[in-house]
Parts: C-alpha cells; sequence; structure tokens
C-alpha cells in the first residue's frame, strides 16, 4: 500500500504565537497511524514548530529552499540552513513560486537536485492553470513540469519523491478538481512514472491533490484510486479543519 499523507501549506500566515497556537491545536488530537502529516509553517517557526513536534507525528516540512548549499543569495534560505533546525522535507514547485517568484522547471530541477543531494524528501508540486485546461493543454503541461523539472532523477531517488497535482485554477478559489479530474490526472501522471521509471517506481510514489480541499470533500477526493492524499492550504490554518482532512481516509 501507498503511503497515505496530508501535508498542510501555511503559506505566509501565522507569526510565532499564533504557530504554537495552531500547532497546539493539532497535538491535541490523535493521529492516525497510517497516515503521515506534515504542517509546512514560514521559515522564521521552522524551529519552534520542529521543537514543539520532536515527540509527536507531525513532521515538519519547508515552503521552499535555493537550489544552492550556501554562499551569496540574499534573503534565501538553503537546504543545509535548513536541515541545521530539523527540517528535512520542503515543498518545491507550488503554483505560487513559480507564477510569482518566476521558478522555472529548470530551476525546480535544480532544487530537486539540492534536496536529493542534502537526503531530503521533496513534495514536487505541479499543474495546469485554467487557460490550459480549457485548451484541453493540462496534460501536456503537467507532462512537460514533471520531465523537465524532475524526469531527469534517478530510479532509486524516487524514494524521497512526494507528487503533488495542483490544478492552479482550483487553489485559493474555492473550486474544487472533481474527484473524477483529480483521479484522471493523477492515472496520467503515474503512467507517465511508469513509462519512465518502471512500474514498482510508479506504484511506490504517494500523489497528492491540492486545491480547495476542505472536511466535506476530502473523503471523497482521497477515495480515488490515484489520490494518496492532500496538500492544503487554507483548510490547513484551523487545526479541526485540518484534522478533519487527516482523517478523511476510509
Ligand atoms: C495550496 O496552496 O497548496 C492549496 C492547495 O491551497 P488551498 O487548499 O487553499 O486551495
Amino acid at each position: 500500500m501507498r503511503k497515505q499523507i496530508v501535508a498542510g501549506n501555511w503559506k505566509m500566515n501565522n507569526g510565532l504565537d499564533k504557530t504554537m497556537e495552531l500547532l497546539s491545536g493539532l497535538k491535541t488530537q490523535v493521529i492516525p497511524e497510517d497516515v503521515a502529516v506534515i504542517v509546512a509553517p514560514a521559515f522564521t517557526n521552522l524551529y519552534n514548530a520542529f521543537e514543539s513536534l520532536r515527540t509527536y507525528p507531525i513532521a515538519v516540512a519547508a515552503q521552499n529552499m535555493h537550489q544552492a548549499t550556501s554562499g551569496a543569495f540574499t534573503g534565501e534560505v538553503s537546504a543545509t540552513m535548513l536541515k541545521s533546525v530539523g527540517v528535512t522535507t520542503v515543498i518545491l514547485g507550488h503554483s505560487e513560486r513559480r507564477a510569482m517568484f518566476w521558478e522555472t522547471n529548470e530551476i525546480l530541477a535544480a532544487k530537486v537536485d539540492t534536496a536529493l543531494e542534502n537526503d531530503m524528501t521533496a513534495i514536487f508540486c505541479f499543474g495546469e492553470e485554467l487557460e490550459e485546461r480549457k485548451n484541453d493543454n493540462h496534460f501536456n503541461i503537467v507532462k512537460e513540469q514533471l520531465q523537465e523539472g524532475l524526469f531527469h532523477i534517478k530510479a532509486a531517488n524516487w524514494d524521497s519523491i512526494v507528487l503533488a497535482y495542483e490544478p492552479v485554477w482550483a487553489i485559493g478559489t474555492g473550486e474544487t478538481a472533481s474527484p473524477e479530474q483529480a483521479q484522471e490526472m493523477h492515472k496520467f501522471v503515474r503512467n507517465l512514472v511508469s513509462d519512465a521509471f518502471g512500474n514498482d517506481v510508479a506504484e511506490k510514489v504517494s500523489i497528492l491533490y491540492g486545491g480547495s480541499v476542505k472536511p466535506g470533500n476530502a473523503a471523497e477526493i482521497f477515495s480515488k484510486e490515484d489520490v494518496d492524499g492532500g496538500l492544503i492550504g487554507g483548510a490547513a490554518l484551523k487545526a479541526d479543519d485540518f484534522m478533519a482532512i487527516v482523517n478523511a481516509f476510509a
């Protein structure tokens, strides 16, 4: 059975006080043994989050990192810095990074390499924009994002990769891909991985869906065969909502 994962991307929300409050809320709840739960607070709160969750089955991820490990990159944070505060998982290629911070597939390929060289797990995000779906180009776009940003890695490295399909038109919009649309794309992606790296790799990699997942729709989306969990934005900012999503697996 593939690993079931629910990850909360807190984006640029919550100072230290609110971060600790949200973590306290999460820590009052029982985490199901068969679900890997991850939270991604802002850089400034990663250390405190990691310390707070040290004995608790919730992992801490960063929302981004630079591809270089050190140097003159004012304002950036490296893999080694993240690891120095206990963080070994990083979200790469979120659509907000691609759109607002000009992260290309080429840059993301370099970030993936850095993550792997530093023994980190990368949650690799990809997904089409609304216009691309309307033009029936969504499969091509996703294929290109994966082939250019990720498929240069070795088959042995796939243990350190989690995929996250996030159609841009569904992120923060309240509009969710239908469970059938999610399944269709996840199956397509699993087939791409299988063609390039073999069936064993494809069957093992977890593919998360992200885009307006909420307590009310999570169970139906997660019930699809190739959907192995979710990357959650807005609903991850409330402990009860996030835990309802974590508990949505049948
Ligand atoms: C996200 O930002 O990764 C996301 C899925 O956001 P939301 O759940 O708010 O759509």
